[in-house]
């Protein structure tokens, strides 16, 4: 799978840096994206060039635009040539019932963990399809299958994305290229360390007790998925043993969803 592209939106933290840094430890060319200070870019790059011995780039583009995300995908061509996997990861989170859920933020949550994965697939398609080969990833949520209160906009999205990429999976069979999601339970990043936080500060707990109780109430195993765990996993549905798993959304979310 050497000297293969691939390009993780959402890349400079979290779930997104840990697919990048498992994909830079196979070898490949890697895009990554996503907002924070430039010099802390730099050093995830320089960090990432180090693991992999191939080129890795960094593309500045907003996704809650439908501009910025066609721009990502000429940028990411223009610079590594075709790109063989484009995994749609940046994604946010807003917590708040719906009868105040704010206006702004539902757009912002919808454009982003939604509509950038149609414009980014859009925009990537057609060279998969003419190279018969390629992968489209979505990092979802096991939000794509059930719900949680106080996350209309958040559970829309990730189930909108599930949908999405069913649809891509039947328009793409027998192509060469695949569509899938992964769906993950909780894993450790600032996305949920945000929540844990306002949790704690509800129940009135310390941080540590916080993360405790707030793994029990959903997630069976109570241990939290790791990034890397998603990126191995990414790196499998990309290899020739995946070429038959298209449509699908597979959970890694100690055994939240089977309840
Ligand atoms: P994170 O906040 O650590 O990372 C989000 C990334 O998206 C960052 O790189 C950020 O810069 C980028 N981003 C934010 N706004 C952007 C924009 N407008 N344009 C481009 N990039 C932007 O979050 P995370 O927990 O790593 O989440 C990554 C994905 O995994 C999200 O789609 C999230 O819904 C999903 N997910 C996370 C969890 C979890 O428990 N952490 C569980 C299930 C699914």
């Amino acid at each position: 799978m050497n000297q293969k592209t691939v390009i993780i939106t959402g890349s400079t933290s979290g779930i997104g840096l840990g697919i990048a840094q498992v994909f830079a430890g196979a070898g490949w060319r890697v895009a990554i994206n996503g907002i924070a200070k430039e010099e802390d870019i730099e050093e995830i790059r320089l960090d990432l060039e180090r693991r992999s011995n191939s080129t890795v780039v960094y593309l500045k583009a907003d996704l809650s635009t439908s501009t910025g995300c066609r721009q990502l995908i000429q940028d990411a061509q223009d610079k590594l040539g075709p790109i063989d996997v484009l995994i749609n990861n940046a994604g946010i989170q807003h917590v708040e019932k719906t009868v105040t859920f704010p206006e702004d933020k539902w757009n912002q949550v919808l454009n982003l963990n939604l509509s950038a994965a149609f414009f980014t697939s859009q925009a990537v398609l057609p060279n998969m399809l003419a190279n018969q080969w390629g992968r489209l990833i979505h990092i979802a949520s096991v939000h794509s299958m059930v719900a949680s209160k106080g996350k209309a906009a958040y559970v829309t999205a990730k189930h909108g994305l599930l949908g999405l990429s069913k649809v891509i999976a039947l328009e793409t069979a027998g192509t060469g290229v695949t569509s899938n999601c992964i769906c993950p339970g909780f894993v450790l990043t600032p996305l949920v360390e945000k929540q844990i936080e306002a949790w704690g500060k509800e129940k009135n707990l310390s941080y540590e007790e916080a993360q405790k109780d707030f793994l029990f109430e959903k997630q069976p195993s109570h241990e939290f998925a790791t990034s890397e765990q998603i990126g191995d996993l990414c790196l499998f549905l990309c290899s020739d043993s995946a070429a038959q798993i298209t449509g699908i959304g597979l959970p890694i979310d100690g055994g939240w969803t089977a309840q």
